[in-house]
């Protein structure tokens, strides 16, 4: 029948519609109450309506990925990462450079003096993330990063890229729990292997004084025999 698609495609807006109002009354107050900055807004929520962008923002899932940040201690300060290079050799896009640090004499220290990454050609891949071997690139979420000259605007410096460990387990809380019960776990294993070797010494050592001690008995026994 001659409009019968468009009927079809209201009927489809009208029960948009009507779950959006029937989905906020659920949930009254309602989606946008109490004047937040981040709104509530799962994927299984239905409905039609406009998230009123600056002033609310969605709220991000973990897994969102934007553009590489780097970690440092927030109780220490020091860097996470020793400048392997790990991140800049995967990185397809390779926009990643790396300027390792080194002592007065010339030799290199496992940190980075330098670290840039170009993020208008930085894709959001992740690879640079998944592949670093000490935690020490996750990616961030902060996606509003418009400026009007794209170089050097966008293009980070290890100043720019850095934030604490505090940031990144407010951004990935299961991530980060995750990784530090991983690390929990290694540094027990290290704390028994060395408690383990420490023991295995001092015993050794018993043993030799013990040793010792029983030549140093035999031989005065023997010039007591001789006299
Ligand atoms: S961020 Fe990770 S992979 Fe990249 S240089 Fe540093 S430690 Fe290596
Ligand atoms: S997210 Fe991908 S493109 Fe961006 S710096 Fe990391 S590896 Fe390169």
């Amino acid at each position: 029948m001659f409009g019968s698609g468009i009927l079809k495609g209201l009927g489809v807006t009208l029960k948009h519609v009507t779950v959006s109002y029937i989905d906020d009354v659920k949930r009254i107050p309602s989606r946008y109450a109490g004047g937040k900055k981040f709104i509530r807004q799962p994927m299984s929520e239905e409905g039609l309506f406009t998230i009123q962008y600056p002033e609310e923002r969605r709220v991000l899932p973990e897994r969102f990925r934007f553009v590489p940040m780097l970690i440092y201690d927030a109780e220490t300060g020091k860097d996470r990462c020793t400048a392997c290079g790990i991140c800049s050799k995967v990185c397809p896009a390779q926009c990643i450079w790396i300027v390792r640090d080194q002592k007065p004499d010339g030799k290199p220290i496992p940190q980075a003096r330098e670290f840039y990454v170009d993020i208008a050609t930085c894709m959001g891949c992740g690879l640079c993330a998944e592949f670093c071997p000490f935690d020490a690139i996750k990616m961030n979420h902060d996606y509003e990063l418009s400026t009007f000259k794209r170089y050097p605007d966008l293009v980070y410096s290890k100043e720019e890229l850095s934030v604490p460990t505090t940031y990144y387990a407010q951004l990935y809380p299961e991530a980060w729990a995750e990784e530090e019960e991983q690390r929990r776990q290694k540094e027990d294993v290290k704390r028994k292997r060395a408690a383990a070797a420490a023991a295995r010494a001092k015993a050794k050592a018993a043993e030799k004084a013990k040793k010792i001690a029983a030549v140093k008995t035999a031989a005065k026994q023997s010039s007591d025999d001789a006299q």
